[in-house]
């Protein structure tokens, strides 16, 4: 017998977490269900590369909610399952427990899964990727005092990994497959200045090198590259994820660069809405659509779907943000620059605490905020506006007045 559900949330991310919330406090009133791979309840992912793997806390405490809020609030909750089926006629789910839901309407919410490398030996024991709560312990487990830690990505996952393994006194050797790290999205200057942050931390980079294979008996303990072995006990491959979008793929639900949604998270397929890393949604600000892989933006996406499900009029508005923290280094980013455009830096780099913008044909991209706080509602507010750059280096001029 089929359970009924007034809306579905298909995926128990941040997103997920964040969409069930958020319709109980816009007065939803009907059943909803909430369905999610891990075993745990949704939890804040951000952690996982920096408080689990550096202060050792344990990811639940990381939780959203604690397992009790989901049946104080009427959330039925299918944790540890997974939708294996979605019909948009019939408007069920299948699980892979075999439990059948039926649904008024389904967000789906289902995140990202980790690009793997498919060469010879990926799946020796202590190689792995880093999605789940499990995976970070996992990681961390084999931390220590001299331990080799091969990391395979110079993007957001390798360099907070790295930092990491170096806490807890590892051998790290990032291999980086186009040099500097976060080349395409910070560009060559402060990709190079992230580079020089980790060898400054002792940190070994391989540049311009790409892993073809890894050696071992159970557990791994080398890794071939176009540039020679080096040892290893532990390897973390972050070379991006992709949309998890396969339940979508088998429907009349349109893919493309994951699934378009308009600026309300409404999908081509009536009754379908879609949140998060999988939606290439339409940015009334931006004019176009853009899928956007940072907690910040599922959290936010996810009041927009309910209010678009409770009547209200929330739309995808706003510019993307995200922040890391390395070592002693913490910043904020806001906006949707890309590594090509225009770099101008205001303060000095060398003294750590400065700001960056990106500027794409004398339109401002994105600014970062390095060691300087309270200041993203000032840089988002520029992004957009035509500045001249001798003006945006100028520290003498006050943000708010530029
Ligand atoms: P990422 O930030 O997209 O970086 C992946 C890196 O791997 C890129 O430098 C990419 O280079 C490289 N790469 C891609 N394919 C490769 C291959 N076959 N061999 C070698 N290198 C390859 O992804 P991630 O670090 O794996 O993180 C996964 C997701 O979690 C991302 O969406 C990320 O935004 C998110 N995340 C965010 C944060 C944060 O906001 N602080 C922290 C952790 C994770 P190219 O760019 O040249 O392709």
């Amino acid at each position: 017998m089929a359970q009924e559900f007034g809306i579905v949330v298909i995926g128990a991310g941040i997103g997920g977490g964040q969409v069930v919330e958020a319709l109980r406090n816009d007065g939803f009133a009907g059943t909803i269900a909430l369905v999610g791979a891990d075993p745990l309840p949704p939890y804040y992912r951000p952690d996982l590369s920096k408080k689990v793997m550096l202060e050792d806390t344990d990811p639940a405490d990381s939780a959203l909610r604690g397992p009790e809020w989901y049946p104080a609030h009427d959330v039925t909750t299918f944790f540890g399952d997974v939708a294996t089926q979605l019909d948009t006629d019939a408007r069920t789910v299948t699980l892979a427990s075999g439990e059948e839901l039926t649904y008024g309407q389904v967000i789906l919410s289902t995140g990202s899964t980790p690009r793997t490398l498919q060469v010879p030996g990926e799946d020796l024991a202590n190689v792995h990727t880093l999605r789940s709560a499990g995976d970070a312990v996992a990681i961390r487990s084999q931390f220590g005092d001299g331990r080799k830690v091969v990391i395979d990505g110079g993007g957001w996952i390798g360099l907070e990994v790295a930092a990491a393994a170096r806490s807890h006194g590892s051998d790290v050797t990032v291999v980086v497959r186009d040099a500097p790290p976060l080349k395409k999205v910070l560009g060559e200057e402060m990709g190079q200045y992230f580079e020089d942050l980790h060898i400054a931390h002792g940190v070994t980079f391989l540049d311009n090198a790409e892993i073809t294979g890894f050696t071992g008996e159970e557990a791994v303990s080398a890794v071939q590259t176009t540039q020679g072995e080096i040892p290893a006990d532990l390897v973390v491959i972050g070379i991006g994820a992709e949309p998890t979008i396969e339940l979508a793929e088998a429907t009349d639900i349109e893919i493309d660069n994951g699934i378009p949604v308009d600026e309300r998270m409404r999908t081509n397929t009536g009754n379908v809405l879609a949140i998060g890393d999988i939606a290439n949604a339409f940015n009334t600000r931006l004019d176009s659509r853009i899928r956007v892989e940072h907690w910040d933006n599922a959290v936010r996406q996810a009041d927009v779907a309910a209010s678009t499900l409770t009547g209200g009029d929330k739309v995808y508005d706003w510019e993307p943000y995200f922040y890391t923290d390395q070592y002693d280094l913490g910043m904020e980013y806001v906006g949707h620059g890309s590594g090509d455009d225009d770099v101008v830096i205001r303060g000095d780099k060398d003294s750590g605490e400065f700001i960056v913008f990106w500027l794409k044909d004398g339109t401002l991209t994105a600014a970062m905020n390095v060691n300087i706080w309270d200041v993203s509602d000032e840089l988002r507010a520029l992004i957009g506006r035509d500045i001249a750059p001798e003006r945006l280096a100028d520290e003498s001029v006050p943000l708010t007045e530029l």
